[in-house]
């Protein structure tokens, strides 16, 4: 029997076994910044399948490693422990943290963004293990903390889990991806003078300059990529130093958020917002624009400032690492596997901008993330399982 026949025949006989992890994983609450239980569950399952090694780094990230006879490229596959909020529970179909399967599908929040994924990557080793195939190079399976709020723990794997690849697993209905828009939120700052509103003026009334940044904004330019389409900006959140609407604020805080293309760097991005600031501003009033810099504590104690910026990237057509993994996985999985672009940002493009190229591949719709109708069809978990271990061999070859 071949390695590939092998592997799908024990795909079918884990399926019970993974369900049963992934429903563990569901009913695991994993926020951000407290996913020590959930790294806990999935290092025990690692050693329990015959992972060479497990462990949690000092952010708190979870690595298992099978290691390879040696000759060959090493391989991340790579998740994220931490899931956003279940919101008001009662507008579930079922209890967010219940794992319920319904209808070939598990249920819950985190069941495709990102625990399914994750279950059906620590089971892609159990399957190689199980399958006593030998990989010539070393295959790190990893769950990092926090990529819901910056990716703290992806861009730590960057700098200790050096592979020559990875495979970003949220959700692509188990077709491959190659790139996503970045996200970088930017924070305007208006500073004025604060006086009685029955005396506007005594002071520097900051909203006049906002009005003029704002009318501008529509102008600035905007770039584009062949793959990605083109860069988007929006305004959101607005606030004001002042609580009492008989006051004139001294100051303004103004956040934007900006989906951005691989050509354009957050510097050019925050100069062009400057020289709009800058050309707006009126009656003296200062203004400054910044990439927001959140600090952030994992569960293991370590603090960081995090920029909110998650590059964008693009694998480029051609590229060997796409052509290997579709050829893999329509060895394995008996189909042609298309590949687009995902329209949000995940963990890959920090991996990539320390200089891993990444792909996405992973179980589940994309668009039920964060939604309360959240669940992942467990026939696609266990092909992702075997996508997964099939993406192993053929990326760990020489
Ligand atoms: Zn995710």
């Amino acid at each position: 029997m071949s390695d590939m026949d092998m592997l799908k025949r024990l795909a079918g006989e884990h399926e019970a076994r993974l369900v049963g992890f992934c429903q563990r994983l569901i009913q695991t609450r994993s926020m951000p910044g407290e996913e020590r239980d959930a790294a806990r569950l999935v290092q025990a399952e690692m050693k329990d399948v015959g992972y060479d090694d497990a462990w949690t780094d000092a952010v708190g990230n979870v690595i298992g490693v099978i290691r390879g006879s040696g000759g060959g490229r090493s391989l991340m596959l790579n998740t994220h422990l931490d899931h956003v909020s279940a919101g008001d529970e009662r507008g579930w179909p079922f209890p967010p943290f219940e794992g319920r399967v319904h209808e070939g599908s598990v249920w819950g929040r985190g069941a495709m963004d990102i625990k399914g994924p994750t279950a059906a990557q620590v089971y892609a080793g159990a399957l190689l293990k199980a399958a006593g195939v030998s990989l010539p190079g070393d295959l790190y399976v990893a769950g990092a903390v926090q990529e819901d709020v910056g990716g703290l723990g992806s861009i730590e794997l960057a700098k200790t889990v050096r592979t020559d690849a990875a495979v970003v697993g949220e959700a692509t209905n188990n077709e491959l991806r190659r790139g996503h828009r970045g996200r970088i939120e930017l924070i305007v700052r208006i500073g004025g003078r604060s006086c009685h509103a029955s005396m506007p003026e005594k002071g520097i009334n900051p909203h006049y300059s906002l009005g003029a940044f704002l009318g501008g904004l529509r102008d600035v330019e905007l770039m584009e990529d062949s793959f990605l389409g083109r860069e988007t900006l929006a305004p959101t959140l607005l606030f004001t130093d002042q609580t009492s609407a008989n006051v004139v604020p001294g100051k303004l805080r103004l956040h934007i958020d900006w989906r951005t293309v691989p050509q354009h760097s957050p510097e050019e991005i925050c100069a062009s917002l400057q020289a709009l600031l800058d050309a707006s501003l009126q009656d003296g009033a200062e203004g400054e624009v910044s990439v927001k810099e959140e600090h952030h504590r994992t569960y293991t104690g370590e603090e960081r400032d995090v920029p909110a910026a998650f590059p964008s990237f693009v694998i480029d057509e051609g590229d060997p690492l796409l052509e290997q993994s579709k050829s893999a996985l329509r060895e394995a999985l008996g189909r042609e596997v298309p590949v687009r672009r995902w329209e949000f940002a995940t963990d890959g493009g920090h991996l990539v901008a320390a200089g891993i190229p990444s792909i996405g591949f992973g179980p589940g719709d994309e668009a039920l993330a964060h939604t309360n109708q959240e669940r992942v069809p467990i026939a696609q978990l266990t092909e992702a399982a075997l996508g997964y271990a099939a993406l192993a061999l053929r990326l760990t070859a020489p």
